[in-house]
């Protein structure tokens, strides 16, 4: 395999230097729709999932036929980048990409997409033959994975694939948490706070009562709590009616996630129900609104699952070893198992990311692309081989 380190390199930074923060992915949308155009890929789609992520751009499903003989795969990179994002100066040294400045260098993800491109360079220019091919790439991963729970699923042809977005190199994530995002609503009375306090009922400190008694941070293997915005009140001298509180669940067990906010939802409840009126002169009394919005499935592949069987088979014959990982966050690939589309999670080199201290080594984007080129020359069949 004759991979070109230059021409990977080259096209690397030019996708790091054109801008695509969330919801801004049109640029390189463009730049990615030429070169796919260029290559002679055999047919080339942006979906309708604008109006829906609020993005200038839609999901971009790029298909190259293959042997029909083959099972198909399908790739999947997302095209945003996390803020500080905009203008971003490549710097190369000693095989290292980085960013010049203080921005994210954005190999999150397109240390993905340019190994892909390379790849399907190599197929081409050494005629290797292949099986059928789609590549998706999608808008607003960084922002809640907008852009995949946007797809419509039945425009995928094949039914497993690789998401390639990870840190860490020759490793394969087979298992990602769901996750609950919790909205929760604790409201009381207001009332002047130094001249009828006995009227009021605080949510505040009512709110407060409630999160001092739930265990955050990771409460058990592949489990995690968390609370990150607490916002209410409206002034110092008015009794606080109402706080909101957002917070997520995640868990690698369905049962468990269930459980966890579940035990949430009842210590607020409890809470609300033993508050007493001291006065018993509050005009009002306390109550509480606890919103769950699933945000993401769980992902968990087996080793003999075909496509993690399909990954192995490939490694195997460029003499690589692969590490299979859980990983505690949730991504496109959660999605895609949702839809009942196998995809397992291949790292690209990529490391420190969603920090200007973000860098890829070349040697490690090689190692990628030659496990692409595996993934999609190997005569590894599962319709032959089950
Ligand atoms: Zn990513």
């Amino acid at each position: 395999m004759d991979i070109n380190l230059k021409r990977l390199g080259t096209t690397f930074t030019t996708l790091c230097e054109t801008d695509s923060p969330s919801r801004r992915e049109r640029k390189v949308g463009l730049l990615l729709k030429e070169i796919f155009t260029e290559f002679g890929c055999d047919d080339l789609q942006e979906d309708e999932s604008a109006t829906v992520t609020g993005s200038d751009c839609g999901n971009i499903l790029v298909r190259f036929q293959g042997d029909p003989e083959l099972e198909p795969i399908f790739f999947n990179c997302h095209m945003d980048t996390v803020e500080p994002g905009t203008g971003v100066k490549v710097v190369f040294k000693d095989n290292i990409f980085s960013s010049g400045g203080d921005t994210v260098l954005g190999s999150d993800d397109k240390s993905g997409i340019a190994c892909f491109i390379e790849a399907i360079r190599v197929i081409k220019e050494q005629n290797l033959s292949g099986c059928p091919l789609e590549l998706i790439l999608t808008t607003c991963e960084e922002i809640g994975l907008l852009g995949a729970k946007a797809i419509n699923p039945d425009d995928i042809i094949a039914k497993t694939g690789y998401a390639l977005d990870s840190t860490g190199i020759n490793r394969v994530v087979i298992g990602a948490p769901a996750s609950n995002r919790l909205k929760i609503t604790v409201r009381g009375v207001a009332a002047h706070a130094g001249l009828h306090p006995e009227w009021g009922i605080n949510a505040i400190t009512l709110a407060a009562k409630a999160l001092a008694k739930i265990q955050v941070g990771r409460v058990g293997s592949g489990d995690s709590v968390n609370f990150g915005t607490i916002s209410g009140g409206t002034a110092s001298n008015i009794v606080a009616d109402e706080v909101t509180i957002l917070g997520e669940v995640r868990s690698h067990s369905n049962d468990k996630l269930e459980q966890l906010t579940a035990n949430i939802e009842k210590t607020f409840r409890q809470t609300i129900a033993e508050w007493r009126d001291p006065s018993g002169e509050a005009k009002g009394i306390p109550r509480l609104n606890f919103e769950v919005m699933p945000d993401f499935p769980i992902m968990d592949l087996k080793t003999d699952d075909p496509v993690i069987k399909r990954v192995a088979a490939a490694a195997k014959s460029i003499d690589m070893t692969l590490d299979y990982v859980a990983a505690g966050g949730g991504s496109d690939a959660n999605i895609f198992n949702g839809y009942g589309l196998q995809t397992a999670i291949i790292a690209t080199g990529m490391t420190h990311v969603h920090s200007s201290d973000e860098s890829v080594c070349l040697k490690d984007m090689v190692s990628l692309t030659k496990l692409i080129i595996a993934l999609i020359t190997s005569p590894y069949n599962p319709k032959r081989n089950q």
